[in-house]
């Protein structure tokens, strides 16, 4: 039999739209000439790319206090950032670059709709993460963050909520708390703001996972999507591994795995999936202890 017949890449691994958008647009910046290249917090949360661009002589900055050259141009990154921190970037004359993702964006735009109507804004998310710092922005100083159903329970009643999304949550959760907020509201807005390629992804890694004896989860370990790729995996096949590259493959996993499904998180490039697909394959196609390749 093929060793490799049961080794799975998912179709929907790597970059997101909008994260291959803001790498691309910096590149782009670079390739014409525009140094030095800032971007207001790491592109991505992914070693490997961030090395990548750090050679290139782009780099991350918290704010335009610490860009050293002032003709320098600021690129704004796909998770977006506070009104009120746009404009205040604005103000330091350097040239701006909204790389801000459309679908993050149409989050944003949700929020400030229902917020300029008076309703207190709930987002599904992770109060710390940089997308929902930038969200909470658009709030009219009325939101709160939640991470699920229980915190959820907790909150007081809204007589006008609109309860949205962090782009990268899970459906599941999502709608489990907006069921609870609903409850305890006299009107609730339930404004599913998961992006489609989120959607996508975990469509993909439920129906696939169930099926694999192991599941590797490729791409940072500080990136909250590809942390939560694999905690849903977890609950659907006997075995996950979350590695960043194929150096910290598992190989005894491997070997006795019949069915692998390897997937990866909205920041990890492709190639880095490709080096640990052709690694995995490889290990796979290596004899176990006291078998022999000869026919
Ligand atoms: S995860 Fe979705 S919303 Fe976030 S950057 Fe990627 S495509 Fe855009």
């Amino acid at each position: 039999m093929e060793k490799n017949a049961d080794v799975i890449v998912a179709k929907c691994a790597g970059f997101c739209p909008g994260v291959k958008r803001a790498i691309d647009r910096v590149l782009e910046l670079e390739a014409d000439g525009k140094k030095p290249v800032y971007t207001i917090g790491p592109l991505i949360h992914n070693k490997q790319v961030t090395d990548m661009l750090a050679a290139k002589q782009i780099t991350a900055i918290d704010t335009p206090d610490h860009a050293s050259d002032k003709s320098g141009v600021l690129v704004i990154r796909a998770h977006g950032i506070t009104p009120d921190f746009q404009k205040q970037i604005q103000s330091y004359g350097m040239e701006v670059v909204d790389a801000t993702c459309p679908l993050v964006k149409h989050a944003q735009n949700i929020i400030e709709q229902f917020a300029s109507q008076g309703y207190h804004t709930v987002i599904v998310g992770e109060g710390d993460h940089a997308e929902v710092i930038g969200l909470m922005g658009y709030t009219h100083g009325k939101g709160t963050v939640v991470s699920g159903p229980e915190e959820a329970e907790k909150l007081p009643y809204f007589d006008k909520v609109n309860v949205v999304s962090q782009t990268t949550q899970k459906e599941s959760v999502f709608y489990a708390t907006a069921e609870t907020i609903q409850k305890r509201a006299g009107v609730c807005q339930i404004s599913n703001t998961i992006c489609q390629p989120t959607k996508d992804r975990q469509k993909e890694t439920i129906e696939q996972a169930q099926h694999a004896d192991l599941v590797i989860v490729v791409g940072g370990k500080h990136s909250a999507n590809t942390t939560r790729l694999a905690l849903l995996c977890k609950g659907l096949a006997p075995s996950v591994q979350h590695v960043e590259t194929e150096a910290e493959l598992n190989e005894d996993l491997i070997k006795q795995s019949p069915r692998i499904f390897i997937t990866a998180g909205a920041s990890t490039p492709d190639w880095v999936i490709e080096r640990v697909a052709a690694r995995v394959k490889q290990l796979r196609a290596q004899p176990n202890e006291g078998e022999t390749n000869e026919y």
